[in-house]
């Protein structure tokens, strides 16, 4: 068990693609998924909130996301997951991210989405995920493409930090 140190916006690491996981049952994945649940719960604990993380935010550059998203009773790594079906609809929202926690952006995201991904015990499954949890997922999706927020952001008024979105911005 170890909490990881999250990399930061700025970190070239966090702007590359990462590798499928072929090995399911390697002593690396195993100790991948079980950083990324420490340093999750972790960052939840002392920063109050974060539903999902991502490998690269712990410098490994493989296709591993792991959520803990109580209200949809989804938790757990989803190893190679992709997106295979997406809503029309799209919606507008106001992103944060552990790599630049105090830094608000506003995103436009897919409404519904499909992921196809496979579990720990190497069974592959199928999730249809609406509004929070669509928009999760995307975030921690784009991640592994070395994709971050920023650079999904909406327009130049699309950033705010944390205080003055509390004070100005959230509804
Ligand atoms: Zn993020």
């Amino acid at each position: 068990m170890a909490i990881r140190e999250i990399l930061r916006l700025g970190n070239p690491i966090l702007f590359e693609k990462c590798e499928e996981i072929k090995d399911f049952h390697s002593t690396n994945t195993a100790e991948t998924i079980q950083d990324l649940k420490d340093t999750l719960l972790n960052f939840k604990k002392e920063n109050g909130f974060g539903r999902g993380i991502a490998a690269p935010q712990i410098g490994i550059l493989k296709r591993i996301i792991y959520i803990d998203y109580q209200t949809e009773k989804l938790s757990g790594p989803l190893i190679n997951p992709q997106i295979v079906r997406q809503s029309k609809e799209r919606i507008q929202l106001w992103d944060d991210c552990f790599s630049f926690p105090d830094l608000m952006v506003k995103v436009e995201r897919f409404k519904e989405i499909g992921v196809e991904f496979f579990n720990s015990s190497e069974e592959k499954t199928f999730i249809n995920a609406k509004d929070a949890l669509s928009e999760l997922l995307q975030h921690e999706i784009d991640h592994l493409a070395g994709i971050l927020s920023v650079q999904r952001a909406i327009g130049p008024k699309a950033f705010a930090f944390r205080q003055e979105w509390v004070k100005y911005l959230k509804k």
